[in-house]
């Protein structure tokens, strides 16, 4: 074995583990970041957590040598590395039977795609070889670039910025080699199919396509070549990026869909839907003041909505009316209400969000698909698990919306399971080893989680009955709800309750929660249409009515014979039900944490930013974690490796011991006259309470 590469201790490129700083102190665990950081150690662990610096470049640390050294070694024995992490996981799940998962969390840029990526590629190389195996493999790398093309975008944080969340169950047989996967999607933000800020784009699929297409495809497609042509494109002047190379990717795409399974009809269904959605966004309408003094309107131009029928398969005076009128009922009477200009231009901009988040949604589900068939025969035995979650972090913006607030949330119910298993594991170690357990106290962050989704009083219970209540109902309303109902609540404040009402910083239109990782200000303009999430019932008939099979798959409440009177959950309660699921499968595997820090905003290699990287390792929680994993014993190892490594420090262990190890132990430590305050024995390790009596351990052996 080899210990001499044992790279737990001090030395010119930092501790490699964060529980060894003496003191445990904010500014000396970033000082010891940036100082690996600099010596391209991007990786530190706190005990069993990785933490990883984003490189801003290509290091020589992915290649097959790597990972052929890390496959089945120790975790200590090698410097920090996803795939130490990677590698313990795969092997408690394959050895010991424990289904894993690995959660990868951070905030946009910081690297968590790219970790998750290193995980899959790990996994990939160490595991078993066969026909059924490999294709499977394939699949499941593949669906990272399609999943990429039609999920992510550049954003001003990341060129390649994820806007969905992503949980990855991957599933192996008895033998420890992949056999399925089964992808899970949270939250895609559909919204930046209609508008994203200056400097930013749309998802990469749309360029991809227009630049990548060859002419009969476009021609097919009714697409010009031009950008600018499109006004969902046009807006951002960021077109071109110099790290994303559209043309190529687009070639990168169609692979991927053809080694996952799709077939050449169903890969042309989804270009003729991204071509609709681009296609929607040229629609524009002319409003117009009726006889009896209502509004309404007209289409501009008829061409683009013939084009889109053509490609949908789609009768034009459906889709023409369903753009400018909305049948509303009632008392049983079913009347066609003529809508405004602009109402027509949010309804068609709620039609193109939705077609493409539920196709994004279809792929997902068409992945599943493909990849759960590979393999027709399955070896008996049960399945074992390795999920990986890719998910983005805590958001703090200058204006917070609803997608923070329920991303935060999101974060929120992390942080609870994160500190619960850390504690737990722990907690178990000390009853595997024997040792009696200390109580550690640390912040318990469920009276934010239940501040938000508590049944009846929650915020998004408000949200929801606020959504649901008839009569005047506005996003004012729904603030004053809040204000009524968690005035007293030690983590709200809003102007409208006592506590903050002179609060000049907090404005009248918004709340502040004070989550765990730091207060966050939301202002509640928007929150109950982004809740609400309707589409208008006209519309969604449209789409059903359309032959283009596909689109017709994507609108199943458009059925008119399904058509039910009850409306759907809203987008807060879809979450709330899925974050639960979530929480439940993280909570029954054993955890993995990969908590990713981006060094600066310039997205610069060599650049390390203090305070930046001090702001995501408090809302990280990450003191918090060196603080509970030092609780007790700040170091614990086995009793063969320790006297391994001190033999020399004690005349009865030099050169070498052949008793049992624990008794070698005992001799090293008499000999160095290490207090017994400072140590125990477990059932197979030794445990040592302060990294100091190591790091003295550690000078004399070098002596
Ligand atoms: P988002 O939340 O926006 O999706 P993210 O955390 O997933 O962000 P990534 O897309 O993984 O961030 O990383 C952003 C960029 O940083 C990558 O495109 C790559 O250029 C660089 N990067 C990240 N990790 C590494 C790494 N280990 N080595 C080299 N470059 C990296
Ligand atoms: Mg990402």
């Amino acid at each position: 074995m080899a210990l001499h590469k044992l790279e737990l201790f001090e030395n010119n490129i930092g501790v490699s583990d964060a529980v060894l700083l003496e003191p445990i102190e904010e500014e000396g665990f970033i000082e010891n970041l940036k100082k690996r950081f600099h010596h391209e150690q991007i990786y530190t662990y706190i005990g069993t957590v990785v933490v990883s610096v984003n490189p801003y470049r290509k290091l020589p640390l992915y290649t097959d040598d790597v990972i052929f050294e890390y496959k089945s070694r120790n975790i200590y024995e090698l410097p920090p590395h996803v795939y130490a992490i990677a590698d313990d996981a795969y092997r408690s799940m394959r050895d010991k039977n424990l289904d894993q998962c690995i959660i990868i969390s951070g905030e946009s840029g910081a690297g968590k795609t790219e970790a998750s990526k290193v995980i899959m590629q790990y996994v990939a190389a160490v595991s078993g070889k066969g026909q059924d195996i490999d294709k499977v493999k394939e699949q499941l790398l593949q669906s990272n670039p399609v999943l990429e093309a039609f999920g992510n975008a550049k954003t001003n944080k990341n060129d390649n910025s994820s806007r969905f969340g992503k949980y990855m169950d991957i599933e192996f047989d008895y033998k420890g080699d992949p056999i399925g996967g089964l992808i899970t999607n949270y939250l895609h933000e559909k919204s930046r199919v209609a508008v994203h800020a200056d400097g930013e784009r749309s998802f990469h699929i749309f360029y991809q396509l227009l630049i990548g297409a060859d002419n009969n495809l476009l021609q097919s497609l009714k697409l010009r070549k031009n950008y600018e042509s499109y006004n969902f494109l046009k807006h951002s002047g960021s077109i071109e990026v110099d790290t994303i190379d559209d043309k190529q990717d687009f070639q990168v795409t169609k692979r991927a869909m053809e080694v996952i399974g799709f077939s050449p009809e169903e890969v042309r269904g989804v270009f003729e839907l991204v071509a609709s959605v681009l296609k929607l966004g040229n629609v524009e309408f002319v409003g117009q003041s009726n006889m009896d003094g209502t509004d309404g309107c007209q289409l501009k131009e008829s061409y683009e909505v013939e084009e889109i029928c053509d490609l949908l398969k789609c009768q034009y005076e459906v889709l023409q009316a369903a753009l400018t009128e909305k049948t509303v009922e009632t008392r049983g009477d079913k009347v066609k209400v003529g809508l405004s200009g602009a109402g027509a231009a949010y309804a068609r901009d709620a039609l193109a969000k939705a077609m493409y988040s539920r196709l994004f949604s279809w792929l997902v589900r068409k992945i599943n698909d493909s990849i759960q068939k590979t393999i027709m025969v399955r070896t008996p035995g049960k399945k074992k698990v390795m999920g990986v979650l890719d998910i983005y972090g805590f958001e703090i913006f200058e204006s917070n919306s609803f997608e923070q607030f329920i991303i935060n949330y999101c974060n929120e119910k992390l942080q609870q399971i994160f500190i619960e298993l850390t504690l737990k594991e722990e907690q178990e170690e000390y009853i595997r080893e024997g040792i009696e357990w200390i109580h550690v106290d640390y912040f318990d962050n469920s009276v934010i989680c239940d501040l938000i989704e508590k049944s009846n009083v929650g915020i998004l219970a408000m949200l929801d009955e606020e959504c649901l209540r008839p009569g005047n109902v506005t996003d004012t309303t729904f603030l004053n709800k809040l204000n009524q109902t968690c005035c007293e609540h030690p983590h709200f404040e809003s102007r409208g309750t006592k506590k903050a009402r002179s609060d000049k910083s907090l404005p009248h239109d918004s709340f502040r929660l004070r989550h765990y990782a730091g207060e966050v200000v939301y202002k509640v303009d928007g929150f109950l249409e982004k809740n609400n999430d309707l589409l208008f019932r006209d519309l969604s008939q449209a789409m059903y009515q359309c032959q283009h099979s596909l689109c017709k798959d994507l609108f199943p409440e458009g059925d008119p014979d399904k058509i039910s009177l009850k409306r759907p959950p809203t987008a807060g309660s879809q979450f709330k039900v899925s974050v639960a699921e979530l929480m439940k499968n993280l909570l029954s595997k054993n955890p993995n944490y990969i908590r990713c820090i981006k060094p600066n905003e310039q997205k610069r290699a060599r650049v390390f930013e203090e305070h930046l990287v001090r702001h995501q390792v408090r809302y990280l929680g990450l003191m918090e974690n060196v603080r509970v994993r030092r609780a007790g014993y700040a170091f614990r190892q086995l009793y063969p490796q320790f006297v391994y490594r001190y033999k020399m420090l004690s005349a009865a262990t030099w050169p070498n011991w052949y008793g049992v190890p624990k008794d070698g132990v005992k001799e090293i430590l008499i000999a160095q006259d290490i207090s017994s305050d400072e140590y125990t024995f477990g059932k197979t390790k030794l445990f040592v309470r302060n990294p100091r009596t190591l790091f003295d351990l550690e000078e004399r052996r070098r002596d």
